[in-house]
């Protein structure tokens, strides 16, 4: 670490970016290459070398997704409370590094216990490295959306890269390759945070860090630590059993609920509104990726059934089911740079539209989109297969919602929390999306055809009928945000 360096230095950098951001992009990069090659194999693993079934699998792969989210919640408090930020990544890291060895050994016997000590590794890294991006900045800073968006890229290139190439080493070598490349890149990611930690001044640092009983209280760490590894049977129990899952759900959101309106009724006025603000952008988000995760989920069925591999010239034919999971991460790695000039752009002429309309903006995309896959029906031949271009246009358009609302929403957690509570905001963003997974799953089963004996042009027309109720609700949702737009912007107060 370099002593000398100052907050005030690293924050009043020169051009488009802090140069530290660029290490969190890389180690974020790597962690989420991680996790998306993880999240990629998932399912088919499940069906085809655990021989579950298919609902089985789903039911299972919900659980697991929305555990990971749910963990940030508990990373970020005991970020903000103990450990720090990079105390939490360093070790949250670790685990998932654990995790991922112990599936490389034997994925199947020793399956549950690795996806445990993934889901709490990224409960530590996850939250946190996102609230340290927003540390680079001054709370005024208009750059700070461009830098969010840049780091999404990052993120985005993770997940494409681990998002193919870990199911490819799976299906053609070994599953015991796959899951080992995800450890080895998650040791990459850690060395390169702990490698930036020279830069990183002041940041990050333990909140007791500095104060007179940081010796005598430097167990605190090691409880958490400990805590870490003990709740780790119960995690295995919790997952493997779904209908555990359900009772974990009914119950953790009404719990952060609780422990966020204490935390408000302790701060001050201007403070709790604007964490009265960030409530309602997160309560927005839960329907936003409750929308989005159809891609996890009944999108990967339709591309499955309704849709044909496209042949390049006749050089090489594209997966329907590789389109719909690497598309939407393309689009972003083109757009997202894009995007974080031109709100830079209107930010100079003053035009740079606010958060709450930009989350607005984001739903109206999202209700084009969803429509755009209800329009694949009007494309489709007579027995139910349809335009793989019309499918990939829809997910382009969802692109653009995506980035109008969830780097927006990593950056407006940090300017909107107050500086003890950054990590659990950052938490209580990222518990949202357990939500909006655990929702998706349960309104992509009440679209599937009700028929024992569906044909696909059945399931396209009950798949399509579900996505045309989404862009409704979507719209829906958006005219509200932008109705209530004044109010919120006046619960934010300077915040943009
Ligand atoms: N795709 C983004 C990521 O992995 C957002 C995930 C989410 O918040 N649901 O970071």
């Amino acid at each position: 670490m370099n002593p000398q360096l100052e907050l005030s230095q690293i924050q009043t950098f020169e051009g488009k970016y802090p140069k530290q951001l660029w290490w969190l992009f890389f180690s974020e990069m790597w962690e989420r290459f991680s996790f998306y090659g993880m999240r990629g194999v998932l399912t088919f693993f499940m069906v085809n070398q655990l021989m579950m079934s298919e609902s089985v699998a789903n039911l299972q792969y919900g659980a697991t997704q929305a555990f990971v989210y749910a963990f940030t919640f508990v990373g970020g408090l005991f970020a903000d409370k103990i450990l720090g930020f990079r105390r939490s990544l360093m070790w949250g890291g670790l685990l998932m590094i654990i995790g991922s060895l112990i599936l490389a050994v034997d994925p199947k016997d020793y399956f549950f216990i690795g996806i445990a000590f993934n889901i709490v590794g990224t409960g530590f890294f996850k939250p946190n490295i996102s609230s340290m991006v927003g540390t680079l900045y001054k709370d005024d800073d208009v750059r700070r959306d461009a830098g969010f968006s840049l780091f999404y890229s990052g993120i985005n290139v993770g997940a494409l890269l681990g998002g193919y190439l870990c199911v490819y080493l799976g299906k053609t070598y070994s599953w015991n390759l796959a899951f080992g490349l995800t450890a080895i890149v998650m040791t990459i990611s850690v060395a390169t945070f702990a490698f930036s930690q020279r830069y990183l001044g002041p940041i990050g640092l333990s909140p007791r860090h500095g104060q007179p009983d940081e010796a005598k209280t430097r167990w605190y760490d090691w409880a958490t630590y400990a805590g870490s590894l003990a709740i780790i049977p119960v995690i295995i129990t919790m997952v493997s059993k779904t209908d555990l899952t359900d009772y974990f759900m009914y119950t953790i959101g009404p719990l952060t609920l609780i422990y966020v309106g204490y935390e408000m009724a302790r701060s001050t006025p201007d403070e709790r509104k604007k964490l009265a603000a960030a409530m309602v952008f997160i309560l927005f988000s839960i329907i936003f990726w409750a929308f989005f995760e159809q891609s996890g989920g009944s999108l990967s069925l339709f591309a499955a059934n309704n849709l044909e591999p496209y042949s390049v010239f006749g050089w090489f034919s594209i997966d329907p089911n590789g389109v719909n999971n690497s598309s939407n991460s393309l689009f972003v790695i083109i757009f997202a740079p894009l995007l974080g000039l031109l709100w830079v752009a209107l930010a100079a002429r003053k035009r740079e539209p606010n958060t709450v309309v930009k989350f607005g903006l984001g739903f109206l995309f999202l209700a084009a989109a969803f429509w755009i896959f209800f329009a694949t029906r009007f494309f489709a031949n007579e027995k139910g297969i349809t335009s793989l271009g019309v499918f990939t246009g829809a997910y382009l358009v969802i692109t653009f919602g995506e980035l109008c609302l969830s780097p927006i929403g990593l950056s407006i957690m940090t300017k909107l929390s107050p500086k003890k509570l950054q990590g659990v905001m950052m938490g209580m963003w990222f518990l949202a999306s357990a939500y909006g997974q655990y929702a998706a799953g349960l309104l992509g089963a009440g679209m599937t055809s009700p028929l024992p004996e569906a044909t696909p042009l059945d399931k396209l027309t009950s798949y399509t009928a579900g996505y045309q109720q989404l862009a409704l609700y979507a719209l829906v949702a958006g005219v509200v945000l932008l109705a209530i737009s004044p109010l919120v912007r006046k619960l934010m107060g300077e915040v943009k």
